[in-house]
């Protein structure tokens, strides 16, 4: 058994899909079933974002995203295939069409709302890639509903594992040896849909994965698997050709393909192996295990359009409660803070954040009590990945480089296979480049 998650990038044209088939008919052999969790076709999910943004245009874009299903499936699939998924198609785009008219009218949606309308698109994903695998003579079904049974925290759903258990066994008892679903959604205990957080359907894949207790759970996407760093502007960037769980984990925000901070979550204490793999160039990453021994390091990740932000006051100083209150602010002005510092004279606190989040913050911190100065500064926050930087001698050349630039704090991350240096934003990208060197030198 074995579980195919197709992403939403690559289902586009008739190329891609013809790309999809062979590829899916390559894994069925040998296999007695696969689970096919596909995402919304290339563009959608945004669309329909939009449309919940932009209520006047909510029917236009619904129109543009029915015709778009129906042009691929009139052009990959024929006979009663196609007469089944197209008025299966439009039944879903009729009932999407009547909550973009309504949705005019209304003053807000709701999340509860958002979710559903965001819904549609992976299941009439599922249901025009099954017409396509079955057009292409593969023993195929679609499962359109969500096996997912998550909580109601809509837009950021929690997957409920013991009551997905009942869904899951529905699934095994599915006919066909391909069973085509969709990503991203799940649904209340009363059937309400749900969503899991954007780039979600990798997460469903490897919690299906979990739950299926499959061997393998194979991630296609546009690259071919995870890179030393993001090849549009690190030229020299590798594939990375294998990575342990907490490297992976440390990895997966970073590099040109953003993963769903939760993907690797359903590995952790199962020995499922993960592959990411390209479906235009070979090419493939494989996730398994933990360090064991493994010294090498692994990648590099930027991200030069942050700010640090920093409390100052003498009266701050040694007092309980300082930090939770400068955290506390944050929390309130609805910000998220990517790296955190303070010397032990506990004169400063230091946030690193995101730029959109600098006037909302500073507002509420001028709230506080005590704070002698608020300062903001241009940074860059440089990561390194790998694990051997638990270990002594690929750390030390880390340092080594690092010391070169003018840090303003370092921290290490999950079983210390990360080490994240900020430094002044000029520095950023020199940083960058110096220490991917040092990366490509200890890729094993
Ligand atoms: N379609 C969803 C998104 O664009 C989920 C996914 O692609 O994984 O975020
Ligand atoms: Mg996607």
């Amino acid at each position: 058994m074995l579980v195919v998650k197709i992403g939403g990038s690559i289902q586009k044209d008739e190329n891609d899909f013809s790309l999809i088939s062979n590829k899916v008919r390559k894994y069925v052999d040998g296999q007695d079933k696969v689970f096919v969790v596909t995402s919304a076709i290339k563009g959608v999910t945004n669309e329909l974002i939009k449309a919940t943004e932009n209520r006047d245009m909510a029917v236009d874009i619904v129109g543009e995203i029915y015709d778009k299903h129906i042009k691929l499936l009139s052009r990959l699939s024929d006979g009663p295939v196609f007469e089944e998924t197209f008025k299966e198609i439009s039944k879903l785009a009729d009932e999407l069409f009547k909550i973009a008219w309504s949705i005019r009218v209304l003053d807000e949606i709701t999340p509860k709302v958002r979710d559903y309308i965001l819904s549609f698109g992976e299941r009439m994903a599922s249901l025009l890639l099954n017409a396509i695998l079955k057009s292409a003579r593969l023993d195929s079904e679609a499962y359109p509903d969500s096996p997912l049974i998550t909580d109601s925290n809509f837009g950021e759903a929690n997957v409920i594992e013991s009551l997905t258990m009942n869904e899951i066994n529905k699934l095994l008892k599915l006919k066909s040896k391909i069973v085509v679903l969709p990503g991203f959604i799940g649904k209340t205990t009363l059937h309400r849909f749900t969503t899991i957080g954007r780039g979600g359907s990798d997460y469903t894949a490897t919690m299906l994965g979990k739950l299926l207790n499959v061997d393998k759970v194979r991630l296609i996407t546009e690259v071919p698997g995870i890179m030393t760093a993001d090849p549009r502007r690190f030229p020299g960037s590798k594939t990375i050709r294998r990575l342990s769980l907490e490297e992976a984990i440390e990895l997966a925000q970073m590099g040109a393909k953003r993963l769903h901070p939760r993907t690797f979550e359903p590995m952790i204490s199962t020995d499922m192996q993960v592959i990411i793999e390209g479906l235009y160039e070979e090419g493939d990453t494989t996730i398994l295990g933990s360090c064991d021994g493994d010294g090498g390091l692994k990648g590099i990740s930027v991200i030069d359009d942050v700010k640090m932000i920093s409390v100052e006051g003498t009266k701050i100083v040694g007092k309980i409660g300082s930090a939770a209150r400068v955290m506390e602010s944050a929390k309130e002005a609805g910000v998220n803070i990517i790296s955190i510092s303070q010397p032990i004279s506990e004169t400063k606190i230091s946030l690193v954040i995101n730029e959109r989040d600098v006037n909302p913050l500073t507002k509420k911190l001028e709230e506080l009590k005590d704070v002698d100065a608020i300062d903001v500064e241009d940074v860059a926050a440089v990561s390194v990945v790998g694990c051997g930087l638990k270990k002594w001698e690929a750390f030390r050349e880390v340092e080594k480089v690092a010391m070169g630039y003018d840090i303003f704090s370092i921290s290490r991350g999950l079983g210390n296979v990360s080490s994240t240096f900020i430094v002044p934003r000029n520095e950023g990208d020199k940083l960058a480049r110096s220490l991917h060197e040092v990366v490509l030198k200890w890729t094993g």
